[in-house]
This record gives structure tokens, sequence and C-alpha cells, in this order.
């Protein structure tokens, strides 16, 4: 087994020890009566969030482990339904299953899947080297995937590419607000040195403050949005929102 399967599938059983925990938590304690969360990736109210780790507790969704960023992605996909009346074409990489369901239910939509490894996607896909023409599609999800990739300029200017004039990418990354600019060492290959310098085995960088400079810097218009000024405060702890998670919606320029 070679050290990129190897962590893939300590990822996977993590994820799978979360999910049987939250299984478990609600079949022998029973689900509590207070059930004033509500999750819009699965429409489904629950009581509380579960923990991903000691750092990073009361985020998961226990009915379909989405995160507060596919929650958030979710609300901003709510209100672009309306839009889906005419056929879109979209392609999905690195899709999110809980994302993926919610294309997959309006018949009318063009929709394919898209990456490098993951099996039962539709197109094998270079991100760097996309082989699809110009203006081609409507929508791109292409979400926590920027940070795998070395030349991500290049992988941005792909995606700018094939999308069609006035449509639009979801390019959510982890960005860690501290900092000021994005910090990237290429010289830092081995997996225990990423996961100490860039949070995770397989991430190649750190996003700081200027990630929506560098989507301006290849061609995006820039949406950021996380709904805080939209929602009542109510309502954001009833999506379980983040303050600091935030979309970065890219737009092809007309
Ligand atoms: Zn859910």
């Amino acid at each position: 087994m070679n050290q990129e399967t190897y962590i893939k599938i300590s990822r996977q059983l993590r994820i799978a020890a979360q999910r049987c925990q939250g299984i478990l938590k609600s079949q022998f304690l029973g689900e509590p009566d207070d059930q004033t969360l509500f999750c819009p990736a699965c429409n489904n109210y629950c009581a509380e969030w579960i923990d991903w780790s000691q750092t990073y507790q009361n985020v998961i969704c226990p009915r379909c482990f989405a995160f507060p960023r596919h929650r958030l992605l979710s609300l901003f996909l709510k209100e672009q339904e309306k839009n889906w009346i005419s056929p879109q074409k979209i392609i999905h990489f690195a899709p999110e299953s809980i994302i993926k369901k919610q294309f997959k239910k309006h018949k009318n939509l063009d929709y394919m899947t898209a990456d490098l490894n993951m099996p039962f996607v539709d197109v094998k896909v270079d991100i760097t080297n996309i082989p699809f023409p110009d203006n081609t599609f409507d929508i791109i999800l292409c979400n926590h995937v920027l940070e795998h990739i070395i030349d991500d300029r290049k992988a941005m200017r792909e995606l700018l590419r094939i999308l069609k004039p006035g449509g639009w990418a979801s390019l959510m990354v982890p960005i860690k607000s501290k900092l000021k600019e994005t910090y990237e060492d290429e010289s830092i290959t081995l997996p225990k040195d990423r996961l100490k310098h860039f949070g995770q085995e397989d991430h190649v960088r750190w996003y700081g403050q200027d990630y929506e400079d560098r989507l301006k810097e290849c061609g995006f218009q820039v949406i950021k949005k996380n709904y805080a000024n939209e929602l009542s405060e109510a309502d954001f702890k009833k999506f379980g929102l983040r303050d600091n998670e935030n979309l970065y919606i890219g737009i092809k320029p007309n």
C-alpha cells in the first residue's frame, strides 16, 4: 500500500468511526426532544451536531453527516434552484455525496462528477489540464480541492476557461484566517511534514486572507458569503453555520 492510499483509507476510517458514534448515540441514548437545529443539506431537524475532533466540536449533522461548509453551500444552492428551470451544465470535482444528491434530484440538469483519483466519478480529470472546451459549464463545484494542488493558479485558470461567461464556481478551501498571506512551500513533501505545516497530510498550503485576491488575479469576480449578515442570529445558529466559514463563489465575467 502506498502512502497516498494509506492516508485516504485512514481518513475514510475516521469518518466511518464518527458516523458510527453518531448512530450509536441516537440508538442508545435516544433522540433528545429539543430538535431545534435544522440541516439544510438533508432538510432534517436535530438536537445537536456531532463533534469531529477535540478541536472541531459540535459540527456534524447526525442525519447526513454534513459539516458547516456543506450546510452553507446547501443554503446557497437552495437560492440558486429557481434558476434551474432552463437546463444547466454542471461539473462537480471531488463530489461530496450530500451535495451530489441535491443536484441529482433535478432531472433537467446535465450534471457530471469528476476527479483524478476518486473511483465512481463520471470523468477522470486532471484539474490543471481539463479536457473540455472553453465556455462549457454553467456551474462548477470545486470545494476543498485547490489546497491539494501544487499549481493552484493553473487549476483556477482552467476552471475559469471551462466556465461559461456569467457562470459561477463554488471554490471553498480551508483558510487560516490569521494568515495575511498564503503559506506554501513546495519543498515540504512528506505527509508528516505537510500535516505539521499545512494541517493535513495531503495539503500543499494554508490559504490566508489573500485567497480571494488569488482567484481575482486568475480572472474571477468573487463573492464571499457566509450569511451572517443575511440571516437572523437565531437562524444562523439553527443552521449550524460558522463566522469563519465562507463560501467563495467565482463568477466568470461576461
Ligand atoms: Zn443533514
